[in-house]
Protein backbone atom coordinates (compact mmCIF):
# COMPACT_ATOMS: atom_id res chain seq x y z
CA UNK A 1 0.00 0.00 0.00
CA UNK A 2 1.31 3.56 -0.69
CA UNK A 3 3.06 5.91 1.23
CA UNK A 4 1.28 9.29 1.08
CA UNK A 5 3.98 12.24 1.65
CA UNK A 6 1.98 15.12 2.24
CA UNK A 7 4.65 18.51 0.89
CA UNK A 8 3.71 21.68 2.86
CA UNK A 9 6.95 24.16 3.74
CA UNK A 10 8.98 22.10 2.94
CA UNK A 11 9.36 21.74 -1.01
CA UNK A 12 12.68 20.45 -1.67
CA UNK A 13 14.21 16.45 -1.84
CA UNK A 14 17.05 16.81 0.18
CA UNK A 15 17.63 16.79 3.69
CA UNK A 16 12.94 15.75 4.30
CA UNK A 17 12.68 13.85 6.72
CA UNK A 18 8.97 12.45 5.62
CA UNK A 19 10.01 11.96 2.09
CA UNK A 20 13.03 10.01 3.57
CA UNK A 21 10.81 7.97 5.90
CA UNK A 22 8.37 6.61 2.94
CA UNK A 23 11.64 6.12 0.81
CA UNK A 24 12.48 3.91 3.73
CA UNK A 25 9.19 2.24 4.13
CA UNK A 26 9.60 0.69 0.46
CA UNK A 27 6.23 1.60 0.10
CA UNK A 28 5.15 3.45 -3.55
CA UNK A 29 5.12 7.11 -3.16
CA UNK A 30 2.39 9.59 -3.66
CA UNK A 31 3.04 13.48 -3.60
CA UNK A 32 0.61 15.63 -2.28
CA UNK A 33 0.88 19.53 -2.14
CA UNK A 34 -2.25 21.12 -0.93
CA UNK A 35 -3.49 24.88 -1.65
CA UNK A 36 -5.18 24.95 1.62
CA UNK A 37 -8.32 27.34 1.97
CA UNK A 38 -11.03 28.00 5.11
CA UNK A 39 -11.57 30.22 7.90
CA UNK A 40 -8.71 29.96 9.72
CA UNK A 41 -5.99 30.18 7.33
CA UNK A 42 -4.32 33.28 6.09
CA UNK A 43 -4.08 33.28 2.30
CA UNK A 44 -0.35 33.90 1.38
CA UNK A 45 -0.13 37.53 -0.04
CA UNK A 46 0.98 37.97 -4.06
CA UNK A 47 4.79 37.72 -3.60
CA UNK A 48 4.72 34.90 -1.80
CA UNK A 49 1.99 32.86 -4.51
CA UNK A 50 4.38 33.87 -7.03
CA UNK A 51 7.49 31.99 -4.73
CA UNK A 52 4.90 29.01 -4.46
CA UNK A 53 4.25 28.46 -7.73
CA UNK A 54 7.59 28.73 -9.46
CA UNK A 55 8.76 26.45 -6.16
CA UNK A 56 6.25 24.00 -7.05
CA UNK A 57 7.24 23.65 -10.63
CA UNK A 58 10.86 23.19 -9.41
CA UNK A 59 10.10 20.96 -7.25
CA UNK A 60 7.43 18.82 -9.73
CA UNK A 61 10.51 18.99 -12.56
CA UNK A 62 12.60 17.61 -10.12
CA UNK A 63 10.54 14.66 -8.93
CA UNK A 64 9.58 13.98 -12.57
CA UNK A 65 13.77 13.25 -13.29
CA UNK A 66 12.99 10.47 -10.66
CA UNK A 67 10.30 9.66 -12.73
CA UNK A 68 7.70 10.51 -10.26
CA UNK A 69 4.56 13.63 -10.11
CA UNK A 70 3.38 15.82 -7.64
CA UNK A 71 -0.41 15.81 -6.96
CA UNK A 72 -2.22 19.05 -6.43
CA UNK A 73 -4.91 19.87 -4.70
CA UNK A 74 -6.76 22.83 -3.49
CA UNK A 75 -9.06 22.90 -0.56
CA UNK A 76 -9.65 21.81 2.85
CA UNK A 77 -6.70 19.53 4.11
CA UNK A 78 -8.88 17.97 6.26
CA UNK A 79 -11.00 16.54 3.73
CA UNK A 80 -8.43 16.07 0.99
CA UNK A 81 -5.98 13.89 2.82
CA UNK A 82 -8.79 10.87 3.86
CA UNK A 83 -10.09 11.35 0.51
CA UNK A 84 -7.05 10.61 -1.37
CA UNK A 85 -6.03 7.62 1.07
CA UNK A 86 -9.37 6.30 0.04
CA UNK A 87 -8.69 6.81 -2.85
CA UNK A 88 -4.70 5.55 -3.64
CA UNK A 89 -5.13 3.12 -1.01
CA UNK A 90 -2.26 4.42 0.81
CA UNK A 91 -1.68 2.37 4.01
CA UNK A 92 0.96 5.51 5.57
CA UNK A 93 0.65 9.29 5.51
CA UNK A 94 3.72 11.27 6.40
CA UNK A 95 4.48 15.02 6.29
CA UNK A 96 7.15 17.46 8.42
CA UNK A 97 5.66 19.91 11.03
CA UNK A 98 4.47 23.48 11.00
CA UNK A 99 3.84 25.51 14.14
CA UNK A 100 0.96 27.93 12.97
CA UNK A 101 -2.16 27.42 14.79
CA UNK A 102 -3.97 26.40 11.93
CA UNK A 103 -1.42 24.32 10.86
CA UNK A 104 -1.10 22.58 13.88
CA UNK A 105 -4.98 21.83 14.38
CA UNK A 106 -5.71 19.95 11.31
CA UNK A 107 -2.69 18.49 11.60
CA UNK A 108 -3.72 17.17 15.13
CA UNK A 109 -7.00 16.39 13.34
CA UNK A 110 -6.16 14.87 10.64
CA UNK A 111 -3.64 12.55 12.66
CA UNK A 112 -6.29 11.30 15.04
CA UNK A 113 -8.52 10.87 12.18
CA UNK A 114 -6.47 8.74 9.99
CA UNK A 115 -4.95 6.77 12.81
CA UNK A 116 -8.48 6.15 13.66
CA UNK A 117 -9.18 4.34 10.16
CA UNK A 118 -5.79 2.41 10.97
CA UNK A 119 -3.29 4.62 8.55
CA UNK A 120 0.29 4.62 9.78
CA UNK A 121 0.57 8.50 10.48
CA UNK A 122 3.87 10.33 11.46
CA UNK A 123 4.92 13.91 11.59
CA UNK A 124 8.73 15.00 11.82
CA UNK A 125 10.78 17.67 12.67
CA UNK A 126 12.80 19.48 9.59
CA UNK A 127 11.77 23.12 9.44
CA UNK A 128 13.43 24.52 12.90
CA UNK A 129 16.82 23.38 14.42
CA UNK A 130 15.02 22.83 17.92
CA UNK A 131 11.21 21.75 18.02
CA UNK A 132 9.91 25.13 19.97
CA UNK A 133 8.55 22.68 23.37
CA UNK A 134 12.23 21.13 23.75
CA UNK A 135 13.66 24.95 24.67
CA UNK A 136 12.20 25.93 27.61
CA UNK A 137 13.61 27.53 30.85
CA UNK A 138 14.25 25.77 33.84
CA UNK A 139 10.75 26.35 35.50
CA UNK A 140 9.22 24.58 31.74
CA UNK A 141 8.56 28.28 31.04
CA UNK A 142 8.47 30.01 27.32
CA UNK A 143 11.47 32.18 26.86
CA UNK A 144 10.49 35.66 26.23
CA UNK A 145 14.30 36.93 25.38
CA UNK A 146 16.64 35.74 22.74
CA UNK A 147 19.93 35.83 24.56
CA UNK A 148 18.77 33.61 27.11
CA UNK A 149 16.70 31.12 24.36
CA UNK A 150 19.64 31.03 22.40
CA UNK A 151 21.63 30.47 25.48
CA UNK A 152 19.83 27.75 25.89
CA UNK A 153 19.22 25.82 22.62
CA UNK A 154 22.81 26.66 21.38
CA UNK A 155 23.78 24.07 23.86
CA UNK A 156 21.07 21.70 22.31
CA UNK A 157 22.18 18.95 20.19
CA UNK A 158 21.40 19.71 16.51
CA UNK A 159 20.86 16.71 13.80
CA UNK A 160 23.01 16.50 10.76
CA UNK A 161 21.19 16.55 7.66
CA UNK A 162 20.12 13.18 6.35
CA UNK A 163 22.45 12.06 3.73
CA UNK A 164 20.96 11.44 0.30
CA UNK A 165 19.52 8.40 -0.73
CA UNK A 166 20.66 6.21 -3.15
CA UNK A 167 17.14 4.15 -2.89
CA UNK A 168 15.08 3.75 -5.96
CA UNK A 169 12.41 5.39 -6.11
CA UNK A 170 8.91 3.64 -6.25
CA UNK A 171 5.78 5.18 -7.47
CA UNK A 172 2.26 4.43 -7.44
CA UNK A 173 0.06 5.43 -9.70
CA UNK A 174 -0.62 9.36 -9.49
CA UNK A 175 -3.90 10.49 -8.58
CA UNK A 176 -5.74 13.17 -10.98
CA UNK A 177 -4.81 16.48 -9.44
CA UNK A 178 -5.22 20.25 -10.77
CA UNK A 179 -2.41 21.85 -12.88
CA UNK A 180 -0.74 24.70 -11.06
CA UNK A 181 -1.82 27.24 -14.02
CA UNK A 182 -5.16 26.20 -12.41
CA UNK A 183 -4.39 28.61 -9.36
CA UNK A 184 -3.60 31.47 -10.91
CA UNK A 185 -0.41 32.12 -8.96
CA UNK A 186 0.80 34.58 -11.15
CA UNK A 187 -0.04 38.15 -11.80
CA UNK A 188 -2.98 38.88 -13.82
CA UNK A 189 -4.05 42.05 -14.99
CA UNK A 190 -0.69 44.33 -14.48
CA UNK A 191 2.47 42.18 -14.37
CA UNK A 192 4.09 43.31 -11.17
CA UNK A 193 6.26 40.36 -11.22
CA UNK A 194 8.91 41.18 -13.65
CA UNK A 195 11.19 42.48 -11.02
CA UNK A 196 10.86 39.20 -8.78
CA UNK A 197 11.75 36.75 -12.34
CA UNK A 198 14.93 39.05 -13.02
CA UNK A 199 16.10 38.35 -8.96
CA UNK A 200 15.11 34.83 -8.19
CA UNK A 201 15.12 31.22 -8.69
CA UNK A 202 12.40 29.53 -6.74
CA UNK A 203 13.02 25.84 -5.78
CA UNK A 204 16.00 23.81 -4.31
CA UNK A 205 18.55 24.16 -7.29
CA UNK A 206 18.02 27.93 -6.66
CA UNK A 207 18.79 27.23 -2.89
CA UNK A 208 21.84 25.52 -3.50
CA UNK A 209 23.26 28.22 -6.09
CA UNK A 210 22.72 31.22 -3.48
CA UNK A 211 24.27 29.38 -0.27
CA UNK A 212 27.13 29.05 -2.46
CA UNK A 213 27.50 32.22 -3.78
CA UNK A 214 26.78 33.65 -0.01
CA UNK A 215 29.97 31.49 1.24
CA UNK A 216 31.87 32.51 -2.29
CA UNK A 217 31.00 36.10 -1.72
CA UNK A 218 28.95 36.78 1.35
CA UNK A 219 30.01 35.29 4.61
CA UNK A 220 33.32 37.14 4.53
CA UNK A 221 32.71 39.85 6.66
CA UNK A 222 28.90 39.58 7.29
CA UNK A 223 29.27 40.46 10.79
CA UNK A 224 29.61 44.02 10.28
CA UNK A 225 28.93 44.06 6.85
CA UNK A 226 24.99 42.58 7.47
CA UNK A 227 24.31 45.86 8.24
CA UNK A 228 25.13 47.24 5.17
CA UNK A 229 22.46 47.85 2.08
CA UNK A 230 24.90 48.43 -0.48
CA UNK A 231 27.03 45.21 -0.33
CA UNK A 232 25.67 41.85 -1.35
CA UNK A 233 27.28 40.48 2.58
CA UNK A 234 23.90 38.72 3.47
CA UNK A 235 22.81 35.41 2.14
CA UNK A 236 19.38 36.52 0.52
CA UNK A 237 18.05 32.51 1.94
CA UNK A 238 14.89 33.80 3.23
CA UNK A 239 12.49 32.78 0.84
CA UNK A 240 14.05 29.81 0.08
CA UNK A 241 13.77 29.11 3.48
CA UNK A 242 10.29 30.28 4.01
CA UNK A 243 9.37 27.66 1.27
CA UNK A 244 11.66 25.07 2.44
CA UNK A 245 13.67 24.92 -0.39
CA UNK A 246 16.58 24.80 2.01
CA UNK A 247 16.41 23.45 5.49
CA UNK A 248 18.12 25.21 8.31
CA UNK A 249 19.93 21.79 9.09
CA UNK A 250 21.81 21.95 6.15
CA UNK A 251 22.82 25.85 5.88
CA UNK A 252 24.32 25.36 9.74
CA UNK A 253 26.19 22.50 8.50
CA UNK A 254 27.65 24.45 5.16
CA UNK A 255 28.80 27.23 7.68
CA UNK A 256 30.34 24.83 10.20
CA UNK A 257 32.10 23.39 7.49
CA UNK A 258 33.42 26.52 6.07
CA UNK A 259 34.39 27.83 9.66
CA UNK A 260 36.03 24.10 10.12
CA UNK A 261 37.76 24.49 6.98
CA UNK A 262 39.34 27.78 7.25
CA UNK A 263 36.69 29.00 4.36
CA UNK A 264 34.91 31.12 6.82
CA UNK A 265 35.87 33.20 10.11
CA UNK A 266 34.28 32.13 13.41
CA UNK A 267 33.29 35.39 13.92
CA UNK A 268 31.58 35.60 10.74
CA UNK A 269 30.02 32.34 11.34
CA UNK A 270 28.87 32.69 14.62
CA UNK A 271 26.81 36.01 13.97
CA UNK A 272 24.98 34.60 10.64
CA UNK A 273 24.26 31.45 13.32
CA UNK A 274 22.96 33.81 15.72
CA UNK A 275 20.81 35.53 12.99
CA UNK A 276 19.23 31.51 12.30
CA UNK A 277 18.07 31.52 16.02
CA UNK A 278 16.03 35.03 15.51
CA UNK A 279 14.02 32.93 12.90
CA UNK A 280 13.90 29.64 15.45
CA UNK A 281 12.92 32.75 18.59
CA UNK A 282 10.14 34.03 16.31
CA UNK A 283 8.83 30.26 15.53
CA UNK A 284 8.86 29.93 19.52
CA UNK A 285 7.31 32.66 20.06
CA UNK A 286 4.85 32.20 16.99
CA UNK A 287 3.83 28.51 18.77
CA UNK A 288 3.24 29.90 22.13
CA UNK A 289 1.25 32.84 21.18
CA UNK A 290 -0.51 31.87 18.10
CA UNK A 291 -2.01 35.01 17.36
CA UNK A 292 1.29 36.87 16.96
CA UNK A 293 0.31 38.47 14.15
CA UNK A 294 -3.07 39.96 15.26
CA UNK A 295 -2.53 41.18 18.95
CA UNK A 296 0.36 42.71 20.94
CA UNK A 297 2.81 40.43 22.78
CA UNK A 298 2.96 43.33 25.20
CA UNK A 299 -1.03 44.00 26.47
CA UNK A 300 -0.55 47.13 27.36
CA UNK A 301 -0.35 48.89 23.87
CA UNK A 302 -4.09 47.37 23.54
CA UNK A 303 -4.94 50.83 24.30
CA UNK A 304 -2.42 52.96 22.09
CA UNK A 305 -4.17 55.63 20.01
CA UNK A 306 -2.81 54.60 16.40
CA UNK A 307 -3.35 56.93 14.02
CA UNK A 308 -4.69 56.78 10.13
CA UNK A 309 -3.26 58.78 7.69
CA UNK A 310 -4.39 57.55 4.69
CA UNK A 311 -2.07 59.77 2.56
CA UNK A 312 1.17 58.80 4.58
CA UNK A 313 0.53 54.90 4.22
CA UNK A 314 0.17 55.60 0.81
CA UNK A 315 3.03 56.89 0.29
CA UNK A 316 5.17 54.77 2.54
CA UNK A 317 3.88 52.03 0.48
CA UNK A 318 5.27 53.60 -2.84
CA UNK A 319 8.40 54.54 -1.75
CA UNK A 320 7.35 58.27 -1.87
CA UNK A 321 8.18 59.78 1.89
CA UNK A 322 10.53 61.73 0.76
CA UNK A 323 12.82 60.04 3.08
CA UNK A 324 15.48 58.12 0.93
CA UNK A 325 16.47 55.42 2.51
CA UNK A 326 13.17 54.34 3.26
CA UNK A 327 11.95 55.01 -0.21
CA UNK A 328 14.68 53.33 -1.68
CA UNK A 329 13.40 49.91 0.80
CA UNK A 330 9.84 50.61 -0.39
CA UNK A 331 11.22 50.36 -4.18
CA UNK A 332 13.40 47.60 -3.48
CA UNK A 333 10.50 45.68 -1.59
CA UNK A 334 7.99 46.43 -4.58
CA UNK A 335 10.61 45.58 -7.35
CA UNK A 336 12.18 42.55 -5.86
CA UNK A 337 9.88 41.15 -3.43
CA UNK A 338 12.77 41.72 -0.94
CA UNK A 339 14.40 44.29 1.38
CA UNK A 340 17.55 44.87 3.81
CA UNK A 341 17.22 43.92 7.16
CA UNK A 342 18.94 46.94 8.03
CA UNK A 343 16.69 48.95 5.78
CA UNK A 344 13.05 46.93 6.79
CA UNK A 345 14.10 47.95 10.59
CA UNK A 346 14.42 51.69 9.79
CA UNK A 347 11.26 51.54 7.08
CA UNK A 348 9.08 50.28 10.37
CA UNK A 349 10.44 52.52 12.80
CA UNK A 350 9.16 55.39 9.79
CA UNK A 351 5.88 54.10 9.65
CA UNK A 352 4.90 53.09 13.41
CA UNK A 353 7.42 55.14 15.44
CA UNK A 354 6.94 58.86 13.43
CA UNK A 355 4.16 58.00 11.68
CA UNK A 356 1.98 56.53 14.60
CA UNK A 357 0.11 53.91 12.47
CA UNK A 358 -0.65 50.65 13.78
CA UNK A 359 2.54 48.27 13.33
CA UNK A 360 -0.13 45.38 11.92
CA UNK A 361 -0.90 47.81 8.80
CA UNK A 362 2.88 47.44 7.90
CA UNK A 363 3.24 43.72 8.37
CA UNK A 364 -0.14 42.98 6.23
CA UNK A 365 1.82 45.65 3.61
CA UNK A 366 5.17 43.12 4.07
CA UNK A 367 2.85 40.12 3.80
CA UNK A 368 2.21 40.85 0.69
CA UNK A 369 4.80 41.82 -1.09
CA UNK A 370 7.46 39.97 0.66
CA UNK A 371 8.80 36.79 -1.11
CA UNK A 372 10.01 35.63 2.28
CA UNK A 373 6.63 36.85 4.47
CA UNK A 374 6.75 34.41 6.91
CA UNK A 375 4.05 33.75 9.80
CA UNK A 376 6.73 34.11 12.70
CA UNK A 377 9.49 36.01 11.21
CA UNK A 378 7.22 38.77 9.75
CA UNK A 379 4.62 39.40 13.33
CA UNK A 380 7.62 39.23 15.83
CA UNK A 381 10.08 41.25 13.58
CA UNK A 382 7.37 44.06 13.26
CA UNK A 383 6.26 43.68 17.20
CA UNK A 384 9.68 44.36 17.70
CA UNK A 385 10.27 46.93 16.09
CA UNK A 386 6.55 48.67 17.79
CA UNK A 387 8.23 47.88 20.80
CA UNK A 388 4.80 45.70 21.74
CA UNK A 389 6.93 42.07 21.57
CA UNK A 390 9.19 40.13 23.57
CA UNK A 391 12.78 41.07 23.93
CA UNK A 392 11.28 44.44 21.52
CA UNK A 393 13.37 47.32 20.98
CA UNK A 394 12.68 50.01 23.95
CA UNK A 395 10.25 53.06 22.88
CA UNK A 396 12.71 55.24 23.20
CA UNK A 397 14.59 54.06 19.76
CA UNK A 398 13.39 55.78 17.26
CA UNK A 399 15.30 55.72 14.24
CA UNK A 400 16.51 58.65 12.29
CA UNK A 401 16.27 57.69 8.61
CA UNK A 402 18.88 60.58 7.51
CA UNK A 403 21.48 59.30 10.21
CA UNK A 404 20.76 55.27 9.52
CA UNK A 405 21.48 56.08 5.91
CA UNK A 406 24.18 58.23 6.19
CA UNK A 407 25.47 55.56 8.66
CA UNK A 408 24.67 52.45 6.25
CA UNK A 409 25.37 53.73 2.74
CA UNK A 410 27.48 55.83 2.91
CA UNK A 411 28.03 56.71 -0.54
CA UNK A 412 24.63 56.56 -1.31
CA UNK A 413 24.82 53.66 -3.42
CA UNK A 414 21.56 51.71 -2.40
CA UNK A 415 19.51 55.01 -2.79
CA UNK A 416 21.25 55.56 -6.56
CA UNK A 417 20.24 51.91 -7.12
CA UNK A 418 16.59 52.15 -6.42
CA UNK A 419 15.76 56.54 -6.37
CA UNK A 420 17.33 57.14 -9.33
CA UNK A 421 15.39 60.63 -9.40
CA UNK A 422 17.95 61.68 -7.28
CA UNK A 423 21.36 59.35 -8.39
CA UNK A 424 22.70 62.79 -9.71
CA UNK A 425 23.21 64.19 -6.00
CA UNK A 426 26.37 64.46 -3.77
CA UNK A 427 26.67 61.57 -0.94
CA UNK A 428 26.65 64.78 1.31
CA UNK A 429 22.86 65.26 0.85
CA UNK A 430 21.86 62.35 -1.03
CA UNK A 431 19.98 61.48 2.70
CA UNK A 432 18.67 64.54 3.21
CA UNK A 433 17.91 66.28 -0.25
CA UNK A 434 15.82 69.05 0.81
CA UNK A 435 18.49 70.52 3.13
CA UNK A 436 20.95 70.26 -0.37
CA UNK A 437 21.80 74.08 -1.62
CA UNK A 438 19.29 75.29 -4.54
CA UNK A 439 21.79 74.82 -6.80
CA UNK A 440 22.93 71.48 -6.19
CA UNK A 441 19.10 70.17 -6.33
CA UNK A 442 19.34 72.62 -10.15
CA UNK A 443 22.56 70.78 -11.47
CA UNK A 444 20.94 67.24 -9.96
CA UNK A 445 17.88 68.16 -11.85
CA UNK A 446 15.50 67.75 -9.03
CA UNK A 447 12.52 69.90 -7.89
CA UNK A 448 11.57 68.68 -4.69
CA UNK A 449 7.92 68.20 -4.35
CA UNK A 450 8.14 67.51 -8.23
CA UNK A 451 10.45 65.12 -9.28
CA UNK A 452 10.99 63.89 -5.61
CA UNK A 453 8.60 64.41 -2.89
CA UNK A 454 9.16 66.63 0.17
CA UNK A 455 9.73 64.83 3.67
CA UNK A 456 6.29 63.69 4.25
CA UNK A 457 6.40 65.05 7.96
CA UNK A 458 8.93 67.05 10.41
CA UNK A 459 11.54 64.39 12.31
CA UNK A 460 11.66 66.46 14.98
CA UNK A 461 8.04 66.84 15.51
CA UNK A 462 7.43 63.40 14.88
CA UNK A 463 10.33 62.25 17.02
CA UNK A 464 8.77 64.18 20.10
CA UNK A 465 5.39 62.99 19.51
CA UNK A 466 6.01 59.63 20.04
CA UNK A 467 8.36 59.42 22.81
CA UNK A 468 5.70 61.39 24.41
CA UNK A 469 3.11 58.76 23.21
CA UNK A 470 4.88 55.84 24.02
CA UNK A 471 6.08 56.89 27.07
CA UNK A 472 2.15 57.06 28.62
CA UNK A 473 2.17 53.75 27.69
CA UNK A 474 1.41 51.94 30.89
CA UNK A 475 1.13 55.28 33.26
CA UNK A 476 -2.66 55.60 32.25
P1 LIG B 1 20.79 36.76 6.42
O1 LIG B 1 21.42 37.92 7.13
O2 LIG B 1 21.60 36.08 5.41
O3 LIG B 1 20.33 35.74 7.55
C1 LIG B 1 20.15 34.34 7.32
C2 LIG B 1 18.79 33.90 7.79
O4 LIG B 1 18.62 34.15 9.19
C3 LIG B 1 17.65 34.64 7.11
O5 LIG B 1 17.34 34.07 5.86
C4 LIG B 1 16.54 34.47 8.13
O6 LIG B 1 15.91 33.23 8.04
C5 LIG B 1 17.28 34.56 9.46
N1 LIG B 1 17.27 35.95 9.92
C6 LIG B 1 18.13 36.93 9.62
N2 LIG B 1 17.82 38.08 10.26
C7 LIG B 1 16.70 37.80 10.98
C8 LIG B 1 15.89 38.56 11.87
N3 LIG B 1 16.16 39.84 12.16
N4 LIG B 1 14.82 37.97 12.44
C9 LIG B 1 14.53 36.67 12.18
N5 LIG B 1 15.27 35.89 11.35
C10 LIG B 1 16.35 36.45 10.76
N6 LIG B 1 12.34 37.62 7.80
C11 LIG B 1 11.67 36.65 7.14
O7 LIG B 1 12.22 35.58 6.87
N7 LIG B 1 10.35 36.83 6.77
C12 LIG B 1 9.68 37.99 7.05
O8 LIG B 1 8.49 38.10 6.73
C13 LIG B 1 10.38 39.03 7.72
N8 LIG B 1 9.77 40.21 7.99
C14 LIG B 1 10.48 41.21 8.64
C15 LIG B 1 9.84 42.43 8.93
C16 LIG B 1 10.53 43.45 9.58
C17 LIG B 1 9.82 44.75 9.91
C18 LIG B 1 11.88 43.26 9.94
C19 LIG B 1 12.64 44.35 10.64
C20 LIG B 1 12.52 42.06 9.67
C21 LIG B 1 11.84 41.02 9.02
N9 LIG B 1 12.47 39.78 8.74
C22 LIG B 1 11.75 38.80 8.09
C23 LIG B 1 13.82 39.47 9.25
C24 LIG B 1 14.99 39.78 8.30
O9 LIG B 1 14.86 41.08 7.79
C25 LIG B 1 15.12 38.80 7.14
O10 LIG B 1 15.09 37.48 7.61
C26 LIG B 1 16.44 38.99 6.38
O11 LIG B 1 16.53 40.31 5.90
C27 LIG B 1 16.51 38.01 5.23
O12 LIG B 1 17.62 38.26 4.44
P2 LIG B 1 18.82 37.22 4.34
O13 LIG B 1 18.28 35.86 4.07
O14 LIG B 1 19.79 37.77 3.37
O15 LIG B 1 19.40 37.28 5.82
Amino acid sequence: RPALVWLRDDQRLADNPALDAARRSVRPLVLLHVLEEGPDIRPPGGAARWWLGRSLAALARDLARHGGTLTLRRGDAREILPALVRETGAGAVYWNRRYDSAGVATDTALKAALRDEGIETESFSATLLHEPWTVLTREDGVYRVFTPFYRAARGREVRQPLAASHARWHWAEPPAGDRIEDWRLEPRAADWAGGLRATWTPGEAGARAALERFLEDGIDGYAAGRDRPDRENTSRLSPYLRAGNISPHQIRAALLHAEASGEARSADVEKFLSELYWREFSYHLLFHNPDLATRNFNARFDGFAWQSDAAFERAWQRGLTGFPIVDAGMRQLWQTGWMHNRVRMIAASLLIKQGLVDWRRGEEWFWDTLVDADPANNPASWQWVAGSGADAAPYFRIFNPVLQGEKFDPDGAYIRRFVPEIAALPAKVIHKPWQAPEEVLHKAGIVLGETYPRPALDLDTARRRALERFQRLGKD
